[in-house]
């Protein structure tokens, strides 16, 4: 993620990573108490372009709002930081971590500043062939009555760590978590959609980061005239369906071989969620969503 001479944002000024300290009586560190976001820029034919900057900055300002943690960056200025990070390690494709942390405080009550961190590495963004396997995982996400689940908190991702560890011992690539009230949720860092008949299903916001993707996805499905539907399920409800996919910046759209061992029957090439996955691709890069 860093080199001897990588360069951050922090706190007001450019440095190298391997300069920057951070206090050790942060609230961050002791209690999950930052938020975060997690972004990727694309060279495109128009230069290096940072995928829905806007949208991910509005998220980090209502997360930190959300927390009632101080954060006074607009929108406009986090995307020029960003830019000037991205710059400075002559970096293209590369995905940005924005960081808020908290100033030092162990007590349990809102700190009184609080400190911003872009961090940016390189990402290759070759296409990601491989079908992921996962399985349900035997943790819940984190109930919408004792957390803020839409917005991005650092604390929320030691569940998202409990569950990926845990497919992955099992010898899956990843979890897919069941909400509190046992209905599909997402993934430990991605939204989750499935095709059946011609149609598309998403879990419906309440129990879910509303991801980036995800919007992006059901715009696409607009404009192509597929038909989404947002709903709670069941996984029994998605096991063997047609096709089914992972969505998040990250991932962007990657496609999943099986749940539980059980396989999606539909051939992905002629699935509506292939298509939607090349439109995806196209955006990311700035093309119109039918190029191929
Ligand atoms: N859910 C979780 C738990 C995540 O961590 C992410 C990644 N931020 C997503 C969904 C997808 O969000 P986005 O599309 O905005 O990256």
């Amino acid at each position: 993620y860093y080199q001897e001479n990588t360069i951050i944002y922090f706190d007001g000024s450019f440095v190298k990573a391997t300069d920057a300290k951070t206090n050790l009586y942060s609230q961050s560190l002791h209690y999950g108490y930052a938020v975060f976001e997690g972004i990727k820029s694309y060279q495109t034919e128009k230069g290096t372009r940072i995928f829905k900057a806007e949208e991910h900055y509005d998220r980090l300002r209502f997360s930190a709002e959300t927390l009632q943690m101080p954060f006074t960056y607009t929108t406009s200025e986090l995307v020029d930081l960003s830019y000037e990070v991205l710059d400075r390690n002559g970096l293209g494709d590369a995905y940005l971590r924005p960081l808020v942390i908290s100033s030092p405080n162990m007590a349990l009550s809102k700190g009184k500043e609080s400190q911003l961190v872009i961090e940016a590495w390189e990402w290759n963004n070759g296409y990601l062939n491989d079908k992921m396997r996962i399985m349900t995982s035997s943790y819940r996400r984190p109930n919408p009555e004792a957390f803020h689940v839409e917005a991005k908190v650092s604390g929320h991702y030691v569940n998202s760590i409990l569950a990926c560890q845990e497919a992955k011992d099992k010898g899956y690539d990843e979890a897919l978590l069941l909400d509190a009230n046992g209905h599909v949720a997402e993934s430990s860092g991605a939204n989750v959609f499935f095709e059946k008949d011609g149609v598309l299903f998403t879990p419906a916001r309440g129990n879910i980061l509303p991801g980036i993707t995800r919007a992006t996805v059901i715009e696409i499905c607009k404009k192509l005239g597929i038909q989404v539907v947002e709903k709670c399920f069941k996984p029994e409800e998605m096991r063997g369906a047609d096709a089914a996919f992972f969505c998040g910046t990250a991932a962007e759209v990657a496609t999943l071989a099986s749940l539980d061992d059980v396989p999606f029957t539909g051939k992905w090439e002629d699935s509506l969620s292939s298509r939607i996955q090349k439109a995806y691709r196209n955006l990311v890069l700035g093309k119109s969503i039918n190029e191929v």
